[in-house]
């Protein structure tokens, strides 16, 4: 019995020599862990990509403190950090780069081209406006990451590809996208049960960050690290579908809406579960701008 299963074992591998080959030289396929960070850093989440011995890390955080955290899980991974990609230009997105890149100096920190002008232009002014806030938990020596060359890049033999620049919180947002593993880092270009960030948007701006996630939504992918998520959510497709509505409502309830505490309370009562960061930065300055009651913020 145990010679005639042997047999077939071997007629079922000659068979399908195809198949066979492919399990043999298979690349082992990329994981992803995400760092929630804390409210200090807006709830960003800081994905780390690990390959078999190396790692890319997508958005180092607002704080000192975070970062910590990050250099904590790319050192209890035991990868070699390799990369650090930053989605766009807003400081919860690389202002504290400086702890990891002293934690793993071979790592490249790149960025879209356009994300790195962004961020040379309104460094000085960004710097001016955070660190007072962030006393010693902000960046001592905050800089821009390194142009890419070319809209993707490799993580051992994986292709980890950059969707944007396009409209998200930010006018140059970018994603990336794993397509090996069905994975999509978002950075703000999703939020999950947050408040979206429309501070520096018009009518247009919104409805274009719509049809951005549309586009997101269409790459179908099974894991979706948001740019912010409540604390406690997976990462999982429902960003797109809560960022997606949001927007709906939003552009709905602001044509109602007499002034941004009317808009404001309509999406509490609409979301009644969605939260806020430093206090009501979110909602408060996003409703005031909708209403015309604020000017838009630049940066
Ligand atoms: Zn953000």
């Amino acid at each position: 019995m145990k010679q005639l299963i042997c047999a077939l074992g071997a007629f079922a591998l000659s068979a399908f020599p195809a198949i066979a080959q492919k399990t043999a030289t298979d690349k082992p396929p990329l994981e992803v862990e995400v760092l929630r960070t804390s409210a200090g850093s807006l709830y960003s989440n800081v994905a780390l990509i690990k390959g078999e011995h190396k790692a890319v890390l997508v958005d180092p955080p607002f704080t000192m403190a975070d970062a910590h955290r990050a250099v904590a899980m790319v050192l209890d991974s035991g990868r070699e950090l390799e990369t650090i990609f930053v989605t766009h230009d807003h400081p919860d997105h690389f202002f504290a780069m400086e702890v990891l890149t002293d934690a793993f100096p071979n790592a490249k920190v790149v960025a879209h081209p356009v994300v790195v002008a962004d961020i040379w232009r309104s460094l000085p002014f960004k710097v001016k406006r955070w660190s007072p806030m962030l006393g010693a938990n902000g960046p001592k020596t905050p800089t821009a990451p390194a142009a890419l060359d070319g809209d993707s890049f490799m993580l051992e033999g994986h292709e980890l590809k950059v969707i944007g620049p396009m409209q998200g919180d930010h006018v140059h947002a970018t994603a990336l996208y794993a397509p090996d593993i069905d994975a999509l880092f978002a950075g703000d270009l999703l939020y999950n049960e947050m408040y979206l960030w429309f501070g520096e948007h018009g009518r247009k701006e919104i409805r274009d960050w719509g049809k951005a996630i549309d586009e997101l939504a269409a790459l179908n992918t099974e894991l979706v690290v948001a740019g912010h998520s409540k604390p406690g959510l997976a990462n999982d497709p429902s960003s797109l579908a809560y960022s997606r509505g949001y927007i709906d409502f939003w552009l709905e309830a602001s044509r109602k809406a007499k002034n941004s505490e009317d808009l404001r309370a309509m999406i509490m009562e609409q979301y009644p579960d969605s939260i806020d960061v430093l206090g009501d930065f979110l909602l408060g300055n996003s409703s005031k701008v909708t209403m015309g009651e604020e000017p838009r913020w630049t940066e």
